[in-house]
């Protein structure tokens, strides 16, 4: 019984937080990599033009010729421009953060390979572990420890692959002692930047998981700050600014013009129960008619907890004579429910109170407290009246 008003979901109008921040949990993956595009195009382009400043310093100094570094920028602009073109129509292509991220700095290696091959003697080398080195920090913030080890190794290997080449063209000519300090060197850097990735890995994803609970949080207290904590429903605060919601001029986007009425309903001689049969059974009371009311609500329909045993129901685009039947039949429903449970030959009735009105031009807003006035004193007339029965505000009006 219970459950059906915490199922019931709540006014949408009362849900600002709480329906915000879900909605705006995660932006799907095109997104996200098209707002990645250009840092990365700027990031990237920065690096690549060092990497060729640095190269025609080598060149300048004998070390490369100059067509190599050419074949390089060319290999590189390749590169970059399906790299963008893939994050601008096909983002699902490249995947969103590690993936990605793994995938350009592994293809990074080969025209890097490519201009090192290329050098005269082992110093130009050093250039490239220097490079690689840098590239590697790029992947610090989205590498996590596995793949940042798989790229430092797939690196040492290529720069291993690198002098195995070397050393079967140019034998002799090759200062392998030089060429494996730099592979080591290479290595160990990988491995440090590594470790360091590790932790900043660690770091993130305690951050992603920390601004998740404090989304759940926020969006639970939310909850609560519209829910009746009793019995489920919208509360006062809730059930009032929904009215209000609705009463607003029309016509404005989602509202349409047309009869608004409202529904108090009261809980006959509650204080009886109470001192009968305990407070815990007053508020079981409340409850279980809360809950069948939920059950019971039409679409579109909104009922919240005025306070104490008094409840709002809230019917938009019904005039009187329906929200009359409407109230009727809930309360008869209410009549019926079974408390043998709760106390031997409990029966609980309600008093019910309605009053419409229609809005005076189609941009004139209801007056919502003449209109909750006047089926408050419809209610009170139901209660002089004998009570168990409804009651209709007699002047309705804009
Ligand atoms: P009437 O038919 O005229 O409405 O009589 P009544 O006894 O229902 O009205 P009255 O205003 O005299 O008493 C309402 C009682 O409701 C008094 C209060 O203690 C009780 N009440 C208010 N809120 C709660 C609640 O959350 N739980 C319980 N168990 N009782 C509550
Ligand atoms: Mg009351
Ligand atoms: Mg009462």
């Amino acid at each position: 019984m219970k459950r059906a008003c915490r199922d019931r979901p709540l006014p949408r109008t009362c849900l600002n937080t709480a329906v915000a921040t879900h909605a705006k949990a995660k932006p799907p993956v095109e997104r996200r990599q098209r707002r990645r595009v250009p840092p990365m195009m700027l990031a990237s382009g920065g690096a690549y033009v060092a990497n060729v400043s640095l190269f025609g310093a080598c060149a300048a100094l004998g070390m490369l010729r100059p067509m190599r570094i050419a074949e390089y920028v060319g290999m590189v602009a390749l590169w970059l421009a399906l790299l963008f073109a893939s994050a601008a129509w096909a983002p699902k292509l490249l995947g969103s953060g590690a993936r990605s991220t793994f995938g350009q700095l592994l293809f990074a290696m080969f025209p890097g390979l490519y201009v090192a091959a290329a050098m005269g003697d082992s110093i130009g080398r050093i250039a490239f572990a220097m490079l690689v080195s840098g590239a590697l920090v790029w992947g610090v913030l989205w590498l996590n420890a596995r793949l940042f080890l798989l790229l430092t190794l797939s690196y040492a290997g290529g720069y291993l692959l690198l002098v195995d080449f070397l050393h079967w063209r140019q034998a002799g000519s090759i200062d392998l002692v030089a060429e494996c300090v730099i592979g080591a060197s290479l290595l160990a850097c990988g491995v440090s930047i590594a470790a360091l990735g590790a932790y900043v890995s660690s770091v993130r994803s305690r951050l992603v998981q920390r601004s998740a609970e404090l989304r759940e949080t926020m969006a639970r207290i939310e909850l609560q700050t519209i829910r009746d904590e009793l019995t489920g429903l919208a509360n006062r605060r809730c059930v009032l600014q929904t009215l209000r919601e609705a009463a607003g001029p029309a016509p404005t986007a989602g509202r349409v013009a047309g009869p608004l009425s409202v529904v108090v309903f009261d809980l006959d001689h509650f204080k009886r129960i109470n001192d009968l049969h305990g407070h815990a059974a007053g508020d079981e009371v409340l409850r279980r008619v809360s809950s069948r009311l939920s059950l019971l609500l039409q679409p579109g329909h909104t009922l919240g907890r005025l306070g104490g045993e008094e409840l709002l129901l809230l019917l938009p685009l019904t005039d009187a004579a329906a929200a009359l039947r409407e109230a009727d039949r809930l309360r008869r429903e209410v009549a019926a429910i079974d408390f043998a449970d709760v106390a031997q030959g409990l029966r609980v009735t309600m008093s019910c109170g309605v009053a419409s009105a229609v809005r005076a031009s189609a941009h004139a807003a209801i007056d919502v407290d003449g209109l909750l006035q006047r089926a408050d004193h419809a209610m009170y007339r139901a209660k002089s009246l004998g009570r168990d029965r409804v009651h209709a505000a007699e002047h309705a009006g804009g």
